[in-house]
């Protein structure tokens, strides 16, 4: 395939990325967001295999797409039986594991190419070449180690416990130009590189480990987030790299979205953009730390027959999910109770926080698999005014994004975050399974609130039975 060629394939991948990524941000276009996407892909691989480099590669040795095909046929495979497998629940653990392998391949491809025989730099070429490949090792192994720990706690194979080593800030900033010290030395006598990559590579390694697990608890989300944009960043960096034009774009697309994500996260959250980055520098006082104060007061229960009497009584509704709905996938059954009560002539919503469930926009894509119209999904700040008016809130296996302590309590560990004012409401009804706390390892207080009451059993069957009345 000819350089032109190639070059508007790239061109046209590019352009259909960015595309994909202007669907993505908005529900109704975000199915054809994902189809540009998937067209965008196709075209970048079919370009890279096609390419001039590859046909090099297979002109010289004959065996260069035998080596691709080991490489991408059993990566397909199983890349394609893990996400047709994942529950959307696992979600987050695979996207973190997944940055952690993008920063793992940028990694790989600075050392090889610095290893490369057939590279010839010289001059201002090769110390410009030499700092691709050491900025690019430096924000691989951070995205590598970084996502690693990230994937271990969203799992919970790790707590979601802060770890605070004394003067972590001091440390870190310490490791950084220890860091600058060897990429100097790396920079200026390439011919002895390895021995100050491979050092760096290791601090760099620990750095990652040391940044997140700083971040605690329902600070997750931003550490998701801005791992994705370290890893847009390190594929930007291969892309430097490789002299790959597509890879550099496509890698500044994920991190500077990423970035935006980010801010758009810790702005939700009431954390400083700049102390996220740096893995919760200058965030003592906000950041999540589990724990909390103990909660006072009895909680009162509700029976499936009241519930569904205040139900029928309502004219006000609004639907609270949080991550207990998606555990329970209670949404289909969800959405046959919105059609039936909507039908009914209720003014039924539901009330989005940011950071409900395990995903940005986890439970955006519940409620659309279970095709509930957008209209009548509204994020937290278009719906937080409106509680006072309501007569019934439904909280579906949510905690942290309506827990009042966030907003009353200063010593509380989610303190400054915004959360979706239920307690406002008429009556309030918390469906959960038990008495546990949620994400953030927190009490909360709305559960033992004068106007709430809980509604315990899974979400799945609480949301049947209550289908099973208004229907029977
Ligand atoms: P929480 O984790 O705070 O609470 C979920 C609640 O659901 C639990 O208290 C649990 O109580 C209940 N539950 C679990 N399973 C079921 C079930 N089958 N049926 C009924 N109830 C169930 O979730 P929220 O959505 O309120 O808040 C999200 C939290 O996750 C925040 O702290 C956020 O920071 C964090 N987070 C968010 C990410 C994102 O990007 N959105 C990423 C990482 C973390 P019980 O056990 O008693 O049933």
């Amino acid at each position: 395939m000819s350089y032109s060629l190639t070059t508007v394939l790239y061109i046209a991948a590019s352009v259909l990325f960015i595309l994909s990524l202007g669907g993505l941000s908005n529900q109704e276009t975000a199915r054809r967001g994902n189809m540009f996407g998937i067209v965008g892909m196709i075209l970048a691989i079919l370009a890279t295999m096609l390419g001039q480099n590859m046909a090099g590669l297979a002109n010289m040795s004959g065996t260069g797409y035998a080596i691709l095909g080991a490489a991408v046929v059993p990566g397909a495979i199983i890349g394609a039986v893990l996400a047709a497998r994942v529950a959307m629940t696992s979600m987050p653990e695979l996207v973190a594991i997944l940055h952690s392998f993008v920063g793992l391949a940028a990694v790989l491809v600075g050392v090889a190419s610095f290893l490369d025989p057939n590279a010839h730099h010289a001059g201002a070429e090769a110390i410009i070449h030499n700092v691709e490949v050491y900025v690019g090792v430096f924000i691989g192994a951070i995205t590598f180690t970084g996502s690693v720990i990230a994937f271990l706690k969203l799992r919970g194979s790790m707590s979601g416990n802060p770890i605070i080593l004394p003067a972590r800030h001091m440390l870190n900033l310490i490791l950084v130009l220890v860091c600058c010290y060897f990429g100097y030395a790396f920079v200026s006598d390439p011919a002895n590189g390895m021995q100050p990559l491979l050092i760096m590579i290791g601090i760099a390694c620990f750095l990652g480990i040391h940044m997140v697990v700083a971040i605690g608890g329902a600070d997750m989300p931003v550490v998701v987030s801005m791992l994705n944009s370290y890893s847009g960043w390190a594929a930007a960096a291969a892309g430097f790299m490789l002299s790959n034009d597509l890879l550099l774009v496509t890698g500044a697309l994920v991190g500077s979205s990423g970035a935006i994500l980010s801010y758009i996260m810790c702005k939700a959250m009431n954390r400083s953009f700049i102390s996220v980055i740096a893995g919760g520098f200058g965030s003592d006082g906000g950041a999540a730390k589990g724990g909390g104060p103990k909660v006072e007061g009895e909680m009162k229960e509700i029976e499936l027959d009241e519930t569904v009497e205040l139900l029928k009584a309502a004219k006000n509704i609004v639907v609270v999910p949080g991550y207990g709905l998606a555990r329970a996938q209670a949404q289909h059954t969800l959405a046959e109770v919105t059609k039936i009560l909507r039908k009914k002539g209720k003014n039924f919503r539901f009330a989005i926080h940011p950071v409900a469930g395990r995903l940005p926009g986890h439970m955006n894509v519940l409620l659309a698999e279970a095709n509930v119209p957008y209209d009548i999904v509204l994020e937290m700040e278009e719906i937080n005014e409106d509680f006072p008016e309501t007569d019934v809130v439904l909280v579906i296996g949510a905690n942290d994004i309506v827990n009042p302590s966030a907003l009353t309590d200063p010593n509380s560990p989610i303190a400054g975050m915004p959360v979706l004012e239920v307690w406002k409401a008429t009556d309030v009804i918390v469906m959960k399974r038990g008495r546990g706390t949620g994400y953030a390892g927190i009490q909360n207080p709305l559960f033992v609130g004068d106007n709430t009451r809980m509604l315990f059993g899974n979400a799945s069957k609480s949301v049947a039975d209550i289908l099973g009345k208004l229907t029977g």
